[in-house]
């Protein structure tokens, strides 16, 4: 990849923005992480509150998507009419109803809860070498412009006696990425959902994508990627740790 078009991102877990963790922004604490404490201690982290936050997350429900189709047609109906078409010619006449459902099963991840993939896949297990899953298939919306992002995620951590079944770290990039979205905070959000399900002894998350955005309007760099990590745990504090997550996800 070409190291000029990448934009590495490593963000601050200890910050307090308000968007950072969408769903569960603010509940969430991440004890152990603070001052260099590289492993933590996962017993300050009552696991009733991270099931709390876990529950609260879905937003959506079928019921709703039911309920919401029609007007969700309707707003697209407007849309073609300002767009100086007739949403009555024959190709178009089905397409608000298409699109609304198209855009309910682009943003599904509000449908589903991080605690219901977690369930029965969260072993314990005395491994204590990195786990690494890479090149998990992405696909989001931009949240500024409702456009796709798509790329593939990266995922390492090193358990602390804790293992999730590795199926499951697709799952989570799915509900998080089925969402509208920006880069930083998917990541984001990938890496401290693991911390909290594991309290693993660091993970590290990198997300390559490509935004539509960029591409087809704005600067229209056909190629350009935006690459985006965040290191938790050991994967920040050290050094040789974090250089073999990176060598192995590039390998
Ligand atoms: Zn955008």
């Amino acid at each position: 990849m070409d190291r000029s078009k990448q934009k590495q991102i490593n963000q601050n877990e200890n910050e307090t923005d308000a968007v950072i963790n969408g769903h569960f922004d603010g509940r969430v604490k991440i004890p152990g992480w603070s001052a260099g404490g590289a492993a933590g201690n996962p017993s300050t982290v009552p696991s009733s509150s991270v099931m709390e936050s876990w529950r609260e997350e879905r937003t959506r429900s079928l019921e709703d998507n039911e309920m919401s189709l029609p007007s969700i047609a309707a707003a697209y109906t407007t849309i073609l009419k300002g767009l100086g078409e007739d949403p009555q010619r024959q190709g178009l006449l089905k397409t608000p109803w298409r699109a609304a459902t198209a855009m309910q099963f682009f943003t599904k991840g509000y449908q589903e809860k991080i605690i219901d993939v977690l369930n029965d896949a969260i072993f314990d297990e005395d491994h204590d070498e990195m786990v690494i899953v890479k090149d998990i298939d992405m696909f989001s919306m931009c949240e500024h412009h409702l456009v796709p992002i798509f790329g593939r995620v990266h995922i390492g951590y090193l358990p602390n006696k804790r293992v999730l079944g590795l199926s499951k770290l697709a799952r989570i990039v799915e509900i998080y990425s089925r969402r509208l979205q920006v880069q930083e905070r998917l990541t984001k959000q990938i890496a401290v959902a693991i911390t909290e399900a594991l309290q693993p002894a660091g993970v590290g998350v990198v997300i390559e994508a490509t935004h539509m955005c960029m591409v087809m309007r704005g600067v229209q760099k056909m190629n350009s990627k935006t690459v985006t990590s965040t290191m938790l745990g050991v994967f920040r504090e050290d050094p040789k740790t974090r250089d073999e997550f990176l060598t192995l996800i590039r390998s």
